[in-house]
């Protein structure tokens, strides 16, 4: 099964590259921690900044690795329920452990760790009522239709 091996190399790679950045997250702590010690040992030493990047350098690292963790999963054909993170099969509309819905399109592509499924747009019957709530608006101020017609010409 040509099909399955390339899949399991592929997921290979993926775990390779997070037990890389886990090694990489190790040798960042130990620096954090030498540097600290330094400055306990030497007041006049400042490594705040030298932490500061270390600690953003492992904050991107845990991300990469997250994202990872999806594209393993999405390889395996699942998904992770943004909500309550129980692996779901990708092909799922909602969650079958807390009934959380999903993104559509979340069966064919990998979410990234950065995206918020919250800032999916909604669905049309809310732009309806958004719609509806501003023609309530423009009677109490008709001036801004006014004006808008004037820059034209
Ligand atoms: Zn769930």
């Amino acid at each position: 099964m040509a099909l399955f091996d390339s899949k399991a190399k592929v997921i290979q790679g993926y775990e390779k590259s997070i037990s890389d950045k886990n090694l990489s997250i190790k040798r960042y702590y130990d620096e954090i921690g030498r540097l600290y010690y330094g400055q306990y040992k030497d007041n006049n030493v400042d490594v705040t900044k030298d932490i500061n990047n270390r600690c953003e350098s492992v904050t991107k690292l845990y991300r990469d690795i997250e994202e990872l963790k999806h594209k393993i999963l999405f390889e395996k054909g699942l998904k992770l329920c943004p909500s309550c993170k129980q692996e779901n099969n990708l092909e799922y509309a909602f969650c079958f452990k807390c009934g959380n819905k999903f993104d559509p399109e979340s069966a064919t592509r990998v979410i990234m760790f950065d995206e918020e499924p919250k800032a999916v747009p909604e669905e049309p019957a809310a732009e309806d009522a958004a719609e509806t709530a501003e023609e309530d608006k423009a009677e109490e101020a008709p001036a801004e239709e006014e004006k808008k017609e004037s820059t034209e010409e």
